[in-house]
C-alpha cells in the first residue's frame, strides 16, 4: 500500500510542569497500534495497516526550537503529518511549520485545559502556554477548544483577548462544535478524556469526555485535515496499556478521517 500520511514521534517532555513521562509515549503508541489484540480497520471501513504511514521515526529533542525544523522537513514530503508526543508544548513549533506551508489554519484543540497561559512558572513555552503563543503569532485562523474544564480567570481573559471559541465540558454537546472549512489541524491532548478512560496522563482531571465522544468529534469533521497531534500520554501512569490502546484507536480514526475527507474534496 502506498503511504499517504507522514508520522513523526517527538520524544520530549521537558516543558511538562507537573510530571515527566510523556516523552516515552511515541514508540508505545506505535506498539499498541500494531497489537494483535485489534485489527487495522477504522470504523468507516478503511483498512489502515502500518504501511499507510510514511514513518519518519522518533526524534530526541535537545533544543525545543528544533521541533519546528524537524516538522518542516517532514512536511516537505507534501503529505498530511501526524505527530505523536510528547508534552503539549510541542504543538506551538509544529503549528509554526504548518503555518509556513498552509498559512493560518483552523485548529480543533481537544483538551481538559485551555493551555492559554501567558507564561507558566516563568516559561512562555510551557505545556500550559502553546495556544497563547499560537494566537499571539496569528498562526491560526480559528481556534476551537473542546472538553475544557479547568478555566482560570486569567485563561478566560486570554480566550476573550484571542477570540478563542471554547466548548466547555459543562456545556458539551456534539452539536455545539462549529463546522470547519479547512484546512484543519487537530491537537488532541489525551487528558481531555476522563481519567477513567485514559489513566495514563500527568494531569487527572475528572469529568471529561469518554472515548466514544472523542471518536464522534473526529468523525464529525467533514473538512480537509492536514495534520494532527496526539500528546500528553504518560506511560508511567498507565494501567494495562489501556491509555496506549485509546491513543492507537484515536490515531486510526484520525487517519481514516484525513484520508476520507481528502478524497471527497
Ligand atoms: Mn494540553
Ligand atoms: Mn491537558
Amino acid at each position: 500500500m502506498q503511504d499517504r500520511i507522514v508520522l513523526q514521534g517527538i520524544l520530549y517532555d521537558k516543558k511538562s510542569s507537573f510530571l515527566r513521562g510523556a516523552g516515552l509515549a511515541p514508540p508505545l503508541i506505535r506498539e499498541a497500534y500494531q497489537s494483535d489484540s485489534a485489527n487495522y480497520f477504522a470504523e468507516n471501513g478503511m483498512e489502515l495497516r502500518p504501511e499507510i504511514f510514511n514513518d519518519a521515526g522518533d526524534f530526541s529533542i535537545e533544543n525545543y526550537f528544533d521541533i519546528e525544523k524537524i516538522t518542516a522537513n517532514n512536511l516537505a514530503k507534501n503529505l498530511p503529518l501526524i505527530t505523536l508526543g510528547g508534552d503539549h508544548s510541542i504543538t506551538y513549533p509544529i503549528i509554526k511549520s504548518f503555518c509556513n506551508v498552509y498559512g493560518p489554519i483552523e485548529i480543533l484543540h481537544i483538551d481538559a485545559h485551555a493551555d492559554l497561559y501567558e507564561e507558566f512558572e516563568g516559561d512562555k513555552f510551557s505545556h500550559a502556554c502553546p495556544f497563547a503563543r499560537i494566537m499571539e503569532n496569528k498562526l491560526a485562523s480559528r481556534l476551537v477548544q473542546v472538553g475544557v474544564r479547568t478555566l482560570s480567570t486569567h485563561q478566560r481573559e486570554q480566550a476573550k483577548k484571542y477570540d478563542v471559541e471554547i466548548v466547555e465540558m459543562q456545556n458539551f454537546s456534539l452539536n455545539s462544535i462549529p463546522k470547519f472549512i479547512g484546512p484543519v489541524y487537530i491537537s488532541l491532548d489525551i487528558d481531555a478524556l476522563d481519567p477513567a478512560f485514559t489513566p495514563g496522563v500527568s494531569h487527572h482531571e475528572p469529568g471529561g469526555l469518554n472515548t466514544r465522544q472523542v471518536i464522534d468529534i473526529i468523525q464529525k469533521i467533514k473538512a480537509p485535515i492536514v495534520g494532527a497531534d496526539i500528546v500528553e500520554y504518560n506511560p508511567t501512569r498507565d494501567i494495562n496499556d489501556m491509555t496506549a490502546m485509546v491513543c492507537a484507536k484515536l490515531l486510526k480514526e484520525i487517519t481514516s478521517s484525513i484520508l476520507k475527507n481528502k478524497s471527497t474534496v
